[in-house]
């Protein structure tokens, strides 16, 4: 029977990419707007690519943390057995003999 742990820098690690690409993505979709509204398609251009680039960026981090998940003790990776929507993403490192709790589900998209 494989102990459960909980991962606590999966969360930190989250929060930091919704910090430093959330909040600069928020903000190249105001420029973007105001840019709009103020007919300057030249800054709403370089909004709009600013914030598609931040946006790949940020779906890319995530992507590797949670699809391509590492134990947090020996570093290997874990299978990521497909989930339901809404079922808890825990992944077992069998060399470990651990099942890591992240506090994420699977999300309903
Ligand atoms: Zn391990």
């Amino acid at each position: 029977m494989p102990a459960r742990k909980q991962d606590r820098l999966v969360v930190r690690r989250h929060l930091r990419n919704v910090l430093f690409l959330g909040a600069p993505f928020v903000l190249a979709v105001v420029v973007a707007l105001y840019a709009l509204r103020h007919d300057r398609m030249d800054w709403f251009l370089a909004a709009l690519v600013a914030g598609i680039a931040i946006a790949g960026l940020g779906l890319l981090r995530q992507e590797s943390l949670f699809k391509q998940y590492r134990c947090p003790d020996c570093g290997d990776r874990l299978p990521n057995p497909p989930r339901k929507p809404g079922e808890r993403l825990e992944y077992l490192c069998s060399r470990c003999d651990v099942i890591w709790e992240t506090g994420f589900s699977e999300s309903s998209d």
